[in-house]
């Protein structure tokens, strides 16, 4: 059995779309929409043209943002769906891609265990935050929202959308929320929320949830774990051997709230996040009469449990799509793709540790690796300088140019770990690497090699 190619798949979509649409009776498009296949092709080379401005995201020599295309299947799901154009506010927008929704919502509660659940998709990450932000508002008025300085940035943002009052809990050495000053949060009062971060954008450091949630429990604040990166390393805590430190992933199923990001680790395009509630009768808070959508059917429309109202059916059909090929399992789908991921940053934070050019910032809890050069002197204003200089000079190789990414890190974080760094200004330019092809396990050995060869030419 072959691989499909994409322009299999496309053709494939392409034709069962026109065998569906010759049901109707025939018709030609209105003039008004003519284009000349001069000036579509002239715009459409443009277009490309442009489109070499970007970064390499798809080639494994791209080891810089969390960025990356999506699955051919994706790809090829998505244009076969937006040739219908379904819109998943509501089951009269789109029936078929609203049932994928579903189906898709119910394979990704199913693989974090939780017994119950009301979920949907989202255009991303920040809008299924901010649902989880508005309800637990709801449900517990006037209190605060807790989330580390590692959080991702749009908590503040939407907490102040959402008019309420937030706590920023210090991380530890490793980026992750510190208890002792959450406990003290919660023992001063006030916290309605905890928010829980698997996988920070910055480091991938994840949240020390399976001890979190007791402490929750004890000050009856919520927990909404906010999973948009880390999420599907949920595979890999049932793996054996385990790749990762479970326990924190085990307790993802005792959270009020969950949010992924398909449009991360999920090999889809953008426009595709996920929130989930544990209790599905949160449901009710988004209550409201619409006198022109819904009419269709009694069943549960989607516009009716989500913030937002149009969203494409074509996301989900994409979704959807892709887990019917690569199944949410730890032994096969998209299992041993983060699986590879993980190992790529392991193999890489091996490397750095007996490295005498680079070092390890942090050891990564996920695929994200940190690290920085070794400098004489070995200050803060060198590592930056060499940093900065070193990440644009691989970009610009002639020859075999590698992309990574740079972190301004606290200065006290890197004298923390080795004390002769020296601390002369506040912050320091380091290294970071998101390491998040499957290929990027076949190919980090050289990409570390090509680094340190560029950091100490011998
Ligand atoms: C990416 C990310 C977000 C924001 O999600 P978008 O899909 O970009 O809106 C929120 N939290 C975390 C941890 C993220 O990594």
């Amino acid at each position: 059995m072959g691989t499909t190619s994409l322009m299999d798949m496309l053709r494939r979509g392409i034709d069962a779309h026109g065998a569906w649409a010759s049901n109707w009776e025939d018709f030609s498009p209105d003039g008004t929409l003519a284009v000349s296949e001069a000036d579509a092709h002239a715009a459409l080379d443009a277009l490309s043209e442009r489109l070499r401005e970007n970064y390499p995201f798809f080639h494994p020599d791209y080891a810089g943002q969390m960025i990356k295309p999506p699955h051919p299947v994706a790809i090829a799901a998505y244009m076969t769906a937006m040739l219908v154009n379904p819109n998943n506010h509501a089951l009269d927008g789109g029936p078929a891609t609203a049932r994928m929704e579903l189906d898709a919502v119910e394979d990704i509660a199913r693989m974090f265990g939780l017994p119950t659940h009301l979920g949907h998709l989202t255009s991303g990450g920040t809008m299924a935050n901010i649902e989880a932000l508005w309800v637990g508002r709801t449900l517990h008025p006037d209190k605060a929202v807790a989330y580390s300085s590692a959080a991702h940035y749009t908590h503040q943002r939407m907490c102040g959308v959402l008019q309420i009052p937030s706590r920023e809990i210090r991380t530890d050495g490793n980026g992750r929320m510190d208890l002792g000053e959450l406990e003290d949060a919660l023992r001063s009062g006030g916290i309605g929320t905890i928010v829980a971060t698997m996988g920070t954008t910055s480091l991938g450091a994840v949240d020390p949830l399976d001890r979190i949630i007791p402490l929750a429990k004890r000050y009856g604040a919520r927990v909404h774990a906010d999973a948009a990166y880390g999420g599907f390393f949920m595979l890999c805590a049932a793996q054996d051997p385990v790749p990762i430190h479970a326990a924190p992933f085990h307790s993802l199923k005792e959270c009020d709230s969950i949010v992924v990001d398909p449009h991360k680790h999920g090999l889809q395009p953008y426009g595709c996040g996920c929130i989930l509630f544990r209790d599905p009768s949160v449901g009710t808070l988004y209550k409201h009469e619409s006198p022109y959508t819904y009419f269709t059917s009694k069943e549960l429309h989607l516009g009716e449990i989500s913030l937002e109202c149009s969203r494409a059916g074509a996301s989900a059909a994409a979704l959807w799509c892709t887990l019917q090929c690569l199944p949410l399992r730890s032994d096969k789908g998209l299992g041993p793709i983060v699986a590879a991921t993980r190992a790529a940053a392991l193999e890489w934070s091996a490397l750095a540790k007996h490295s005498s050019v680079v070092l390890p910032f942090t050891s990564p809890d996920l695929d994200i690796v940190t690290y920085l050069p070794r400098t004489e002197p070995f200050s803060a204003s060198m590592v930056s300088a060499a940093t900065e200089k070193i990440f644009r000079a691989l970009m610009e190789r002639k020859e075999h140019p590698i992309y990574v990414a740079t972190l301004t890190v606290d200065a006290g974080a890197i004298y923390n770990t080795y004390p002769s760094f020296h601390a002369d200004q506040p912050t320091a330019v380091i290294f970071r690497s998101v390491l998040m092809k499957p290929e990027h396990r076949h190919t980090v050995g050289t990409l570390f090699h090509e680094i340190e060869a560029m950091i100490a030419p011998s």
